[in-house]
């Protein structure tokens, strides 16, 4: 069976992400309303009922929103580490709280779902706990990595695997720079807690892109500090110094912040 992904929301107000077959599934995040994620998986001709877990990547809002619901209404399990547990069930932004439907997980201990294994890593970031995912499944790797300051050596040890990535372009510096969030929050999103930026990521990536890769999926881009085009034309021109042809050697895809992608099949 053939791995199919679909981006339903990718971006600072909300993400949520889906990897499955033809029979069942995953979501990665839950960052948006309960009513989308139906509508959207409806659309895409995937039952609710098909997807086996929910794994979260830490407890902000854009990450979150309708695990609560979709744990203990849908009976969905939701997976992450027992940190970010705690920090979801803290957390204003969800309705219910996450009891039944809890499953704790341990970071880099391979956890086996159907023909799924499914890897945490953790990550820089400012949740409460943070991590990325590695999803095998028949001899492919999808790699997540979002909401990260900076790709630590044990986190790129996880992107370089991949046969598919997920990656965070947050921002322009120049735009973050001149835009006009207050200093506070600049900060918060350029230091090594915070986000990635569309040089910094299309550095990471020139360095450790491998022949494997096929795909590259720009997320969480930022509404204020960045733009698509802009995204999409920083990476492509460093990889393109790099002597990498986009449309050739890899494909180079930006997520949209509001709008589900359509099912990608590999
Ligand atoms: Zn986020
Ligand atoms: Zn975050």
């Amino acid at each position: 069976m053939n791995l199919r992904f679909l981006s339903l929301a990718s971006g600072s107000s909300g993400n949520c992400y889906y990897l499955g077959n033809s029979r069942y599934g995953i979501l990665i995040d839950a960052g948006i309303g309960i009513r989308s994620i139906k509508k959207t998986l409806k659309e895409n001709n995937i039952p609710l009922e098909s997807i086996i877990g929910l794994f979260i990547t830490h407890d902000h809002a854009d990450h979150i929103k309708a695990a609560g619901c979709l744990g203990e209404k849908y009976h969905i399990p939701v997976y992450s580490t027992e940190k970010i547990h705690v920090g979801m069930n803290r957390s204003y932004c969800m309705t219910e709280k996450i009891v039944s439907s809890k499953h704790v997980i341990e970071k880099e201990k391979p956890l086996k779902l159907q023909d799924f294994v499914i890897t945490s890593f953790e990550v820089p970031h400012d949740g409460i706990d943070n991590i990325g995912y590695l999803i095998e499944y028949n001899n492919q790797k999808f790699a997540f990595a979002t909401d990260l300051g900076y790709i630590p050596e044990h986190v790129a040890n996880y992107l370089r695997q991949a046969d598919y990535l997920v990656i965070e372009a947050n921002y322009d510096e120049e735009m973050l720079r001149h835009g006009s969030y207050p200093y506070h929050l600049k900060y918060r999103i350029a230091n090594k807690n915070g986000h990635m930026n569309n040089a910094e990521t299309a550095d990471f990536l020139a360095h450790n892109i491998t022949s494997q890769l096929k795909y590259i999926f720009l997320c969480h881009l930022s509404k204020e500090n960045n733009h698509p085009d802009l995204a999409y034309k920083t990476i492509e021109h460093r990889l393109t110094q790099e002597g990498i042809r986009i449309g050739e050697d890899v494909q180079l895809i930006t997520l949209k912040r509001n709008h589900p992608t359509g099912i990608y099949v590999f």
